[in-house]
């Protein structure tokens, strides 16, 4: 038998079923119609995001990174609720819009001209990742006769420690390099465009609120310098993210309450050329990850000299982290329970596999649940970030998951 990570709170159980939002979910399944299906309860991010800023420094703003969960009914409920919505391509600022977002903040590192275009048109700020798309960018809003909004998205000179994923410290397609930003701000202010602030962005899948704050705390202190070096106040300085959640066997809750006081000694404490300048993070997987539930029926199960194999028909196709596939190096179980016989003892320990012809697809290994039997919805925790749209969703031709957001009442908002 194999560990696998902590179930997260907030869920609960009708008789012997697993309930998400207060209900069932075979009723979520007949409400969707079909297996595999994702469940996002919009109650619980919404209580992410109140639990957030009642952490945070009071005017700290909060920004959605929409890549970890675009679902346009979600996006618009995220709209509501936090100060700006961050987008990645035009495809997504077509949905940030659409969702009524406040504040668009635009990044990417090969963003297109017909992309700049969009951006410019709508007004949002385009986060610079090159000197050369400053000059696009430019040349674009002079034809069109706009005043473009600019920032610099900025490859830091230290990471963050422990992540995911790095972004910063090095060599790297993201931003512009720390050293060469201040005679590119100066370039945005001398063409006369508006310039926007910093982008910062360290890191990804942090557990560590001590490296989060100490990153947090650098980049305050590297905003600084590059706008003494530019000679120019940045309107915002964006700190990024990082935020982790607990995945795997041993993780414990990122301590949002650590950082949040950190952060708030740290801007008390910011040198002057920053006075006046607003600060956000930015997150996605942490506001919405826990929120979700990835639900799959049991299509068979066998035994195989010795194992036993629960077959399921959803798969790494809907969620590649939780296979392992995705930037791991070691595989480890996710969190997963059988939803039907939620009550029951695990009396089980079975390989719960999708239905893909690779071996690669598996969704837990050597996991002890309740006996599953064909008809049982299995439910994949942490499936609310990076699942949906971030699987191969066309490799081997199924049909896409369904995706359901219960909002905030607990009542169905939307089905896909
Ligand atoms: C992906 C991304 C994020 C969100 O990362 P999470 O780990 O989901 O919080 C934030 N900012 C930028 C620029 C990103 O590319």
């Amino acid at each position: 038998m194999k560990p696998m990570g902590p179930l997260p709170a907030g869920f609960g159980h009708v008789g012997d079923e697993l309930a998400i939002g207060g209900r069932p979910v075979s009723a979520l399944v007949a409400d969707a119609g079909m297996t595999p299906l994702f469940v996002y309860d919009g109650a619980l991010v919404a209580a992410r995001v109140e639990a957030l800023r009642a952490a945070m420094p009071a005017d700290l703003s909060i920004h959605y990174a929409m890549k970890a969960n675009p679902l346009p009914v979600l996006v618009r409920m995220m709209a509501g609720v936090v100060d700006g919505i961050d987008v990645a391509s035009s495809g997504e600022l077509a949905v940030a819009e659409a969702a009524g977002a406040r504040h668009i903040s635009f990044a990417g590192p090969g963003k297109r001209d017909a992309e700049l275009e969009t951006a410019i048109a709508a007004d949002v700020v385009i986060n610079l990742e090159s000197e050369n798309e400053l000059a696009r960018a430019l040349a674009i809003a002079e034809r069109r006769g706009q005043r473009p909004r600019l920032a610099v998205r900025v490859n830091p000179d230290f990471d963050l420690k422990a992540s995911g994923m790095r972004m910063g410290g090095g060599a790297a397609a993201f931003g512009v390099d720390a050293e060469r930003v201040p005679a590119l701000v100066r370039r945005i202010v001398a063409a006369d465009a508006s310039f926007a602030g910093f982008h910062i962005f360290a890191g990804s899948q942090n557990l560590r609120a001590d490296l989060i704050a100490d990153a947090q705390g650098q980049t305050v202190a590297l905003a600084a310098r590059l706008a003494d070096a530019a000679d120019v106040a940045p309107p915002l300085v964006n700190l990024g993210g990082g935020f982790g959640i607990p995945y795997f066997p041993g993780d414990a809750e990122l301590d949002i309450a650590h950082i949040g006081e950190a952060l708030a000694d740290t801007l008390a404490a910011r040198p002057d050329v920053l006075a006046d300048s607003r600060f956000a993070i930015e997150l996605g997987r942490w506001l919405v990850g826990p929120a979700g539930v990835y639900l799959t029926r049991v299509v068979d199960v066998k035994d195989s000299r010795g194992r036993t194999f629960v077959i399921t028909d959803g798969g790494l196709h809907h969620q590649l982290a939780a296979s392992g596939n995705f930037g791991t190096v070691i595989r480890r179980n996710y969190p997963l329970v059988n939803a039907s016989r939620f009550g029951a003892p695990a009396g089980m320990v079975a390989d719960v596999v999708g239905c893909l012809c690779t071996p690669l697809d598996r969704l837990g290994e050597q996991v002890a649940i309740a006996p599953a039997r064909p008809g049982d919805l299995i439910a994949l925790f942490m499936a609310g970030a990076y699942g949906a749209t971030a699987s191969p969703v066309a490799f081997l031709g199924h049909p896409p998951a369904a995706e359901l957001l219960l909002s905030p009442p607990g009542t169905v908002a939307s089905a896909s």
